[in-house]
């Protein structure tokens, strides 16, 4: 029954989009209003009280009964990409405020507070700003981003007020790090590792470390027909050298993911020698050393050739994020949970970011994700069970119930 009202929730939020027939929700657009409006009505039917901070994130409290106690805090996102699926995000929330609805049917309360949050923005598509919602709660949102424009123009302080959201009271949803226990956020997977060990749920052991670098490689542009072989400088083709070493940064180290996701050519025409080759790197790896040194290893690449080819590399980091670890005390009482079920435990890092590299700074952080048909996310194919569902709504009272007096660290 639970579950089955958490599929039909997610369901019923397809209809705010900002594009119909696709689900498209981003951050402080009329769509996002009507999903925070919806997810808030249920769970004031659920006797939750909420309340909006300062960046429109939405949180349903469910009391405790020792007053002053630190709350758990756990949900998930209710911002898509475009055209994004029904259940990144929105599972999340809908499964942790079901969790409430199952305690308050049976007027049962837990020793601490449960903060079921709804984030208003993780995807960062429109303003680019990383976890913009999660980071106003964890004290780390940056005022240089108020005055970043969309791809409209609007600037982000605009688009806020216009949300009814606070630009300039961003500060105050700060969390007091001493007011909160833990964060537990259930996922889709968006990989295949669930589905393949045929395992409806995973304990996640820490968000990769991640590296993203803009590299220009230039070289000098000629004719295609009168440019003897031999006294080429080709960009183009010094960049298919690294874009060829980065993906043996990620075949030769195992756990490393390597991806060139972009590559543009100057000048660009059919008969003309590449003068210059502008391409990105994405690097990820769960252990920051070993992103490190497959990152050296490309150094060396970058070195060798622009020495052989005789062009010049140019490398700008564009981000660096370091891996985030799941909380081991939170991992284990989630493992508890699972094999209470009588289910193996699987330990997978999480390949994307999430709230959590946000809110480890705020307390200890952990998250469950569930399988989901081939892996896929960030599309309109995406697709989950139901009876995964119910699994995973077992597993997060059972953890919830046994969370340690003394999570925080
Ligand atoms: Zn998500």
């Amino acid at each position: 029954m639970n579950a089955a009202t958490v599929m039909a929730r997610c369901a019923a939020l397809d209809v705010h989009t900002e594009v119909p027939g696709t689900i498209t929700r981003r951050y402080a657009t009329p769509a996002l209003a009507g999903a925070l409006r919806e997810v808030e009505g249920w769970m004031r039917e659920a006797g939750l009280e909420t309340r909006r901070d300062a960046v429109g994130n939405l949180v349903g409290r469910y009391a405790g009964t020792v007053a002053g106690a630190p709350a758990l805090l756990t949900g998930s996102h209710l911002d898509s990409v475009p055209d994004g699926g029904r259940y990144d995000g929105p599972l999340g929330v809908l499964s942790a405020l079901s969790v409430v609805e199952r305690l308050a049917a049976r007027g049962e309360r837990l020793a601490f507070p449960i903060d079921v949050c709804a984030f208003a923005d993780e995807e960062s598509v429109r303003y680019g700003t990383t976890y913009l919602g999660s980071s106003a709660l964890a004290g780390r949102f940056d005022a240089e981003w108020l005055e970043r424009r969309d791809q409209d123009g609007v600037a982000l302080r605009d688009a806020m007020t216009a949300f009814g959201a606070d630009a300039d009271g961003v500060a105050e949803a700060a969390l007091a790090p001493r007011s909160v226990l833990a964060w537990i956020e259930l996922h889709i997977e968006q990989g295949p590792r669930l589905e393949r060990a045929d395992v409806p749920l995973g304990v996640v052991t820490g968000i990769q470390a991640q590296e993203r670098r803009r590299i220009i490689v230039t070289g000098t542009a000629g004719h295609a027909g009168t440019t003897p072989m031999d006294g080429r400088r080709d960009a183009l083709a010094a960049a298919a050298e690294l874009v060829l070493a980065v993906e043996r940064a990620g075949r030769d180290t195992n756990g490393i993911v390597a991806t060139v996701g972009t590559l543009s050519v100057e000048p660009g025409g059919i008969n003309v020698i590449p003068g210059r080759a502008t391409f990105t790197i994405d690097v990820r790896h769960p252990d920051d050393d070993t992103l490190a040194a497959a990152l050296t290893e490309f150094d060396a690449a970058v070195t060798r050739v622009a020495g052989e080819r005789r062009v010049e590399v140019l490398q700008t980091v564009l981000s660096a994020d370091r891996a985030v670890p799941c909380d081991e005390g939170l991992r284990a009482v989630l493992a508890a949970a699972v094999r209470a079920r009588s289910l193996p435990v699987i330990d997978l890092a999480s390949g994307a970011g999430h709230d959590a590299a946000a809110l480890h700074r705020l307390c200890p952080v952990a998250m469950l994700f569930l399988r989901c048909a081939g892996g896929v996310s960030h599309n309109p194919a995406e697709s989950i069970e139901e009876c995964d569902v119910a699994v995973a709504l077992d597993v997060l009272e059972h953890a919830f119930r046994n969370l340690p007096p003394g999570a925080r660290r």
